[in-house]
């Protein structure tokens, strides 16, 4: 095997950024993070604790009430949020080999995901622009119209799969609607969020616009939740940790954005093109390690065409490429913790009770040590098994027959997540059907995951609540206040 590649010029401590310096944390507390494919530390971060967001949260308002970011003209912020956009897309390969580093993705798909993330810029520098807001008149009697302004300080509390994307997908539409903002980046992932502070000092964001904290989530990420100074949060994580964040928020009467876990069903028709059915689904659940919210990890076929699903699939996820991640034909790489292994690893355990194990089913042979799990199919699993209810997030899928469209509705709604679903058919009456009948906030027919930057984005159920996207971003991060004058 060849030796694993450590990138150049790591960092030796990871710190936070506040009010345009990098500072340790006040206690000068750090934590560990982990080399997925060693295990072994490869760093140490600062813990930040509720004294540290209170600095950064200072620093935060401080920039909101007296700074220019919030009074700025759409196309003065505008220019700065593209100079973000460009500085980031040209640091697309760095960026590719510290997230694959960090997180144990394939490099083939951690490329690209600066160029999502310089994309989430340039959409909402553009939206801003754009932007209209409502007036109405009442002739010879009154004119109302809706004065729009950022709220505050955002928090935002982000997960460790893809983190840098997602980190952009909230800071754009917070920094371009004009708030400021408190990042608290996942502890198992800080390595790439500290890549911001000089991304945005160079493109000219003006200093305590952005602030990072790193640190654990019971700490650093409650505390921001619970800080008086912050109206609003937006949250991408479990549901679990959305549910305790739902609550201690509460006494606040927070502005609340959960994007949440999911199970998402695939579902394969009889009439489906089987060929981009397989493919599809075999990308849905494995591509990202499986460590992807949208993951179609639940597949449902119909009888005419499931034994011959099962065999074709299983096949596939059998010859897939689970190695260093660094190698540019491995296509599932290192999960990205070994806590999270041993999640992952009960599931494969509880799924050869729950189902007929078709391929994977543990480590892959020769990979002894780092976070390797085998893309894992099981067949015949029943809807109350915990494998078929409960988020897996890895490189696990159940395959489940039906035999009515009523009866893959039932199977597809029956679990309490409802973040995505991919349907597979070739009758398009079917297909819309269906659609407006899942409880599900995306669907994809005969397709997946690409989106258009202004649609909705989100989940129903445990899987969210609110949905961003487009000009719903913006209305996230501002109040639309009303003004009425009698004429
Ligand atoms: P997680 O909930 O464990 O952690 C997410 C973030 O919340 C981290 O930064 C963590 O430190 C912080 N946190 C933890 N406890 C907290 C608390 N009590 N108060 C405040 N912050 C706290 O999630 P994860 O394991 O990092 O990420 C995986 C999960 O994220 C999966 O469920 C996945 O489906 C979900 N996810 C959802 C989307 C989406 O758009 N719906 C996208 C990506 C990931």
């Amino acid at each position: 095997m060849t030796p694993h590649h450590v990138p150049a010029g790591l960092p030796d401590g990871i710190r936070h950024y506040i009010d345009g310096r990098v500072v340790d944390s006040v206690d000068g507390g750090t934590f560990e993070v982990l080399d997925p494919v060693t295990n072994e530390p490869y760093v140490r971060a600062a813990a930040g604790t509720a004294a540290d967001v209170d600095r950064a949260v200072e620093a935060a308002t401080l920039a909101f009430r007296q700074g220019p970011w919030p009074r700025m003209k759409a196309r003065e912020r505008a220019r700065i949020l593209n100079r973000i956009a460009d500085a980031v897309e040209a640091q697309n390969d760095r960026l590719a080999e510290l997230e694959t580093f960090d997180t144990g993705l394939p490099i083939t798909q951690a490329l690209g995901q600066a160029l999502r993330a310089a994309e989430n810029f340039r959409f909402f520098a553009d939206l801003i622009v754009a932007q209209s807001d409502d007036a109405y008149q009442v002739p010879g009697a009154q004119l109302n119209y809706v004065h729009r302004k950022p709220i505050g300080v955002a928090g935002l509390i982000t997960p460790w799969n893809t983190p840098f994307m997602l980190e952009s997908w909230k800071l754009a539409p917070a920094l371009a609607s004009g708030c400021t903002v408190v990042l608290k980046p996942a502890e198992f992932t800080p390595l790439s969020a500290s890549l911001w502070a000089g991304i945005f000092e160079q493109a000219g964001l003006p200093p305590g616009v952005f602030n990072l904290v790193n640190g654990l989530g019971e700490e650093a990420g409650d505390a921001l939740v619970r800080h008086p100074g912050v109206p609003l949060i937006s949250f991408t994580g479990e549901s679990r940790t959305g549910q305790l964040i739902f609550a201690n928020a509460a006494p606040m009467l927070k502005g609340l954005s959960m994007e949440l876990g999911g199970k998402s069903p695939a579902v394969v028709f009889a009439d489906a093109d089987l060929d981009a059915a397989i493919d599809s689904t075999l990308f849905g659940v494995f591509s990202l390690n499986g460590e992807r919210c949208t993951a179609g990890s639940r597949i449902l076929v119909e009888r005419p065409v499931y034994d011959e699903f099962l065999e074709r699939y299983a096949a596939r996820a059998a010859n897939i490429v689970v190695g260093d991640p660094y190698d540019p034909a491995t296509e599932v790489g290192a999960l990205v913790h070994p806590e999270h292994v041993d999640k992952v690893m009960g599931y494969v355990e509880l799924g050869k009770s729950e189902g007929r194990l078709l391929a994977g089913g543990g480590r892959p042979p020769g990979l002894e040590t780092g976070n390797y799990v085998a893309p894992t199919v099981f067949a015949d699993v029943a809807p109350d098994a915990r494998i078929f209810q409960e988020e897996i997030f890895g490189p696990v899928v159940t395959i489940t027959p039906f035999d009515t469209d009523d009866e893959a509705l039932e199977l597809a709604n029956g679990t309490r997540y409802g973040l995505a679903a991919y349907l597979w058919t070739t009758d398009l009456e079917r297909a819309h059907t269906f659609a407006h009948r899942v409880e599900a906030g995306m669907v994809w027919l005969n397709s997946h995951n690409v989106r258009d930057l202004r649609t909705p984005f989100g989940g129903v159920k445990a899987s969210g609540l609110g949905h961003e996207g487009g000009y719903r971003s913006i209305d996230f991060y501002t109040d639309q206040q009303a003004v009425h004058i009698t004429l």
